[in-house]
């Protein structure tokens, strides 16, 4: 079997034995700098949940084999620009890096123009990091206020905790944030940490160099 099916069947057993909630858990392989050829063999597999950080490079990676594949949901990941969202729109399932109500406004009328509804998370600044994005905990309220609003599909929070750090307090503060909106989708935990991740309610896992291996 080739080596990224059995890493990832490999994180899924133990998310699988350690995880009771198991059965709401999405894995994303975070794909982004790897290549369709290395990412085809868990497409083959039947692997669903992928995710990319940068709009050029998922349109060149993903349009063709969506079309071909519409059970593929492609998750974005990374800071969206706004002259980028129109073709984020078209080819996404889910983004989870809003955060700003410009942001969430271009995307609103994007999908009102073609017809189409993306799940949406918004991200939080939950290490309060200068160089992060994401919003601020004192602005998440306002935000999901205003995505409701515009009618956007929000589903829960994102988070990605400052490096280096035991993010276990991060991860149970986003955890009842979350539940405190009345969220049951949360997006948080990378290959180094997805397992604290799901234990503090963690729907959707991101998980890239865990699956692909490093990248360069
Ligand atoms: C790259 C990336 C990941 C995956 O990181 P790994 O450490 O390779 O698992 C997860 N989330 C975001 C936002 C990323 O940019």
């Amino acid at each position: 079997m080739h080596k990224i099916i059995t890493n990832l069947n490999s994180i899924k057993e133990e998310l699988k034995t350690k995880i009771v909630d198991y059965d709401k858990l999405n894995v994303i392989a975070v794909s982004k700098t790897f290549s369709l050829n290395q990412i085809q063999p868990l497409i083959d597999h039947g692997h669903l949940h992928y995710g990319e950080n940068k709009v050029q490079e998922a349109l060149e990676k993903w349009s063709e084999i969506k079309k071909i594949n519409n059970d593929i949901k492609l998750h974005m990941i990374g800071k969206l620009q706004s002259n980028k969202v129109k073709f984020a729109v078209k080819l996404f399932d889910y983004i989870h890096s809003v955060d700003s109500e410009k942001l969430a406004n271009k995307i609103a009328s994007e999908e009102i123009k073609i017809g189409r509804k993306l799940k949406i998370f918004a991200q939080v600044n939950i290490g309060e990091e200068q160089q992060k994005s994401g919003i601020n905990k004192n602005e998440i309220k306002d935000l999901i206020l205003f995505c409701k609003d515009i009618k956007l599909d929000l589903i829960g929070l994102m988070c990605i905790p400052p490096d280096y750090k035991d993010p276990t307090n991060y991860f149970k503060e986003m955890s009842e944030i979350n539940r405190s909106f009345g969220f049951s989708d949360l997006s948080m935990g990378m290959s180094s940490d997805y397992l604290n991740a799901a234990v503090n309610s963690a729907t959707y896992l991101r998980i890239g160099s865990g699956i692909f291996g490093p990248r360069d």
